[in-house]
């Protein structure tokens, strides 16, 4: 951490900001220029609060150089981690694409896109069983019926299952039918269900919060890991902004922001990321040139009836015409589709 003080500090308060550093452990190197000293302030402490400094008198800046996230951290595991999830691979060089309605709403729906999604290259089938949805009078999803027909569309055409649980007693139930289990935007911050997804040993896909920031989502991705739960996948959904073209603003530079700071790989939800039909298939281009390691997207056989988010749905055909665009963008940053 580095500690900045004002060009007025005193060394009166020189000395106390260094005695406060020694009592919370850390060692202190001072450098003094002609106008301003800085403190470099050297000790491991992930949770300190740097507001306890900033409060003193004579400080002006604190830095912290070191992330408070260790186990999600790149420095923590250089190389990129790759989950190999019954043989398909998330982190690696090919990317993976997870398809399938925003909700389960019946055998003959969640067949039809199972059918269609896997024929045009999908690895994953996604849909809710499960749904969080903003308002107590909207469709709540069929529960374990739909985990049910769900698992049997994607066991008949190849796909694995990628499904949202909202609650610490869902778990156990959903892992008999996920082979992802999906943490949902709303409870990226609910630690206490973190803390049991780290008891799990099946692979978690934690989306973004609506607010939150990139420290704060590769937090929660430390509470799952430091739980012992080592799969843990980040998904850019989308974030709450002062803007209101789209339904959400899809944060691309989150993708490569992630890289750099982590080795978990990221996936993008260009469906709830931007939330219009029409501008899904230019963010899951955009995600993948930006080296997204898996795109999540909503396809609907009827879009316009769907139980939820049909206007964010893609229509079966453009999924296929999303195919052929990101097989191509793919090989052009050296990479291909799973
Ligand atoms: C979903 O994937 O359908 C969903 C509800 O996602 P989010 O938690 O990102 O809103
Ligand atoms: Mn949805």
């Amino acid at each position: 951490m580095v500690v900045v003080l004002e060009q007025h500090a005193t060394e009166q308060d020189v000395e106390r900001i260094i005695k406060v550093l020694h009592d919370f452990g850390f060692d202190v190197h001072r450098s003094t220029g002609i106008n301003q000293t800085v403190l470099g302030a050297i000790g491991v402490k992930p949770d300190f609060d740097t507001r306890q400094l900033e409060l003193l008198p004579g400080v002006a800046h604190v830095y912290r150089i070191t992330d408070p996230f260790k186990l999600a951290s790149r420095s923590f595991h250089p190389e990129n981690s790759v989950f190999d999830i019954k043989g398909v691979k998330i982190g690696g060089k090919e990317v993976v694409m997870m398809a399938g309605p925003c909700s389960i709403e019946s055998e003959a729906q969640i067949f039809t896109i199972a059918k269609h999604v896997a024929a045009h290259g999908a690895k994953f089938l996604r849909g809710g069983g499960f749904k969080p949805r903003s308002s107590p009078y909207s469709f709540q999803g069929m529960g374990e019926e739909g985990l049910k027909l769900m698992r049997r569309a994607a066991d008949e055409f190849g796909l694995l299952v990628i499904t949202e649980v909202m609650d610490s007693n869902q778990i156990e139930l959903v892992e008999n039918y996920a082979d992802v289990l999906q943490i949902g935007a709303r409870n990226m911050q609910n630690f206490t269900f973190l803390k049991e997804l780290g008891k799990s040993r099946t692979p978690v896909m934690l989306k973004r919060g609506l607010a939150a920031t990139i420290e704060e989502w590769l937090m929660s991705a430390e509470y799952i890991l430091s739980g012992g739960n080592k799969q843990v996948i980040m998904c850019e959904r989308g974030i709450r902004t002062f803007e209101t073209a789209t339904r959400n603003t899809m944060d691309i530079s989150a993708i490569p922001v992630i890289h750099a700071k982590s080795h978990l790989p990221v996936v993008a939800d260009p469906s709830h990321g931007v939330g219009i039909r029409d501008k899904v298939i230019p963010m899951a281009r955009a995600a993948v040139a930006a080296g997204a390691d898996a795109i999540m997207v909503e396809v609907h056989n009827d879009p316009d009836h769907a139980k939820s988010d049909g206007a964010q749905s893609l229509f079966p055909e453009q999924f296929d015409e999303l195919m052929t665009q990101v097989r191509i963008i793919a090989e052009a940053i050296g990479r291909s589709i799973a």
